[in-house]
């Protein structure tokens, strides 16, 4: 029996940020991709990493799964294709 959990990470590589920010029990009953687009949406995360453990205390885990949200990537590279202006 494997256990998982994921961690929802905020990015933004122009700013060297890489902060984990919440942490989510992973439903094994339920669809394991929905559950990773929830959380990155809830939180806005560009990268969900999903861990497994052979314990439920995750005394000893390792990276499972890495998931990454393009839409959810920070928006602050100043690159044209990324803003979006009105123009009157
Ligand atoms: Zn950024």
């Amino acid at each position: 029996m494997k256990y998982y959990f994921a961690v929802t990470y905020e990015v933004c590589e122009h700013n060297d940020l890489y902060l984990d920010m919440n942490e989510y029990t992973i439903d094994s009953a339920k669809d394991l991709d929905n559950q990773i687009k929830e959380f990155a949406k809830i939180d806005v995360a560009p990268v969900v990493k999903v861990y497994e453990s052979n314990t439920i205390d995750f005394k000893d885990f390792s990276l499972y799964k890495e998931y990454n949200f393009k839409e959810f990537e920070c928006g602050c590279d100043g690159s044209s294709s990324n803003v979006s202006y009105t123009s009157y």
